[in-house]
């Protein structure tokens, strides 16, 4: 028998000990608990009962050994919804949340009054970004994507699970959008960018898809792919959102001056101050800033 705090001291030391962060414990606790922190720290010197102990203990030595406590608990939370993850899907991160916020932002400047947007998400994984920009904006109509029938699987699920309305293709990038002559007003992706040799935090790389994770040599076979055939399945008046690395800038600057000549496009940073997001609009005059 030992008490929460005990517990959670307990564990947070060895966390730390293995480079993963402390916090993760009082997390882990509060998912499995199902009780709110504070409410945790009310009771921190009682006993923890048994059973949650056990599931606790068991939970926390596969953290320790380096697999993320989305996996552990089977889902995580992403913009205030709740996502079945499994080893078939990247487990989204916060970096995508906030490119929602700016994609909701943007559909509030540029398609106002409009009735219906016409959107995508490619390479959905979990169904993360589109499940989310259906729920927060109601005039969307959206389509999914991914080469990974796996991923679909886990996406279906999802949009279940919080309610959202969409479509579900199978495909190689844009190619079932274009098959289906599908016209979008935004077109979104988080595609795989990691470069194929780069270093990996054993979590990630032991623990996630490969084919969620790297995009070629330089990270941008994907954008290169998207930016080639967007044309086709973009309205004339249309925008793109990308999550790209953080490291990509100048790289990604020269690919869309390139490849797509005239295109207004920004490339803005996320929270912690990195290079994390593009967006190209096609006929969209930018009159007054959000
Ligand atoms: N959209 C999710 C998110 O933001 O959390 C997942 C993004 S993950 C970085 C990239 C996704 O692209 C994976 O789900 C992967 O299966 C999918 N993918 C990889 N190659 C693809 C391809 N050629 N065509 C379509 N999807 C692809
Ligand atoms: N941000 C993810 C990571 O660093 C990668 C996501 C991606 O390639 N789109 O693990």
């Amino acid at each position: 028998m030992t008490t929460f705090a005990k517990a959670v001291r307990n564990y947070e030391k060895m966390c730390t000990e293995r480079d993963i962060p402390a916090e993760t414990v009082m997390s882990f606790l509060v998912e499995i608990s199902r009780r709110e922190r504070y409410d945790l720290y009310l009771h921190y010197e009682e006993e923890i009962p048994e059973d949650l102990e056990q599931y606790f203990r068991e939970g926390m030595e596969r953290i320790l050994k380096g697999e993320p406590m989305a996996h552990v608990l089977g889902y995580s939370w992403f913009y205030g919804y709740k996502m079945i993850v499994n080893p078939d899907v990247l487990i989204p991160r916060v970096e995508t949340e906030e490119l929602c916020a700016y994609i909701l932002s943007r559909i509030d400047r540029y398609f106002k009054g409009q009735e219906e947007i016409n959107c995508a998400d490619i390479g959905t994984g979990s169904g993360a970004i589109g499940i989310t920009l259906v729920k927060e904006e109601p005039k969307i109509r959206m389509t999914v994507t991914d080469i990974s029938e796996e991923a679909l699987t886990v996406a279906r699920e999802n949009a279940s699970l919080n309610e959202a309305e969409m479509e579900f293709l199978c495909g190689d990038m844009v190619k079932p959008l274009i098959e289906q002559g599908i016209k979008l007003d935004v077109l979104v992706c988080n595609p795989p960018y990691i470069p194929q040799d780069e270093p990996m935090e054993h979590s990630v790389v032991d623990y996630e898809p490969h084919v969620a994770l790297f995009g070629g040599e330089d990270g941008l076979k994907f954008y290169r792919e998207v930016f080639r055939d967007c044309r086709l399945v973009l309205k004339d008046k249309a925008m793109m959102a990308f999550e790209m690395g953080w490291n990509q800038r100048e790289k990604m600057s020269a690919l869309v001056e390139e490849t797509l000549p005239g295109a207004r496009y920004e490339i803005i940073r996320d929270m912690s101050g990195k290079d994390r997001m593009l967006f190209v609009y096609f006929g969209l005059e930018d009159d007054k800033k959000a």
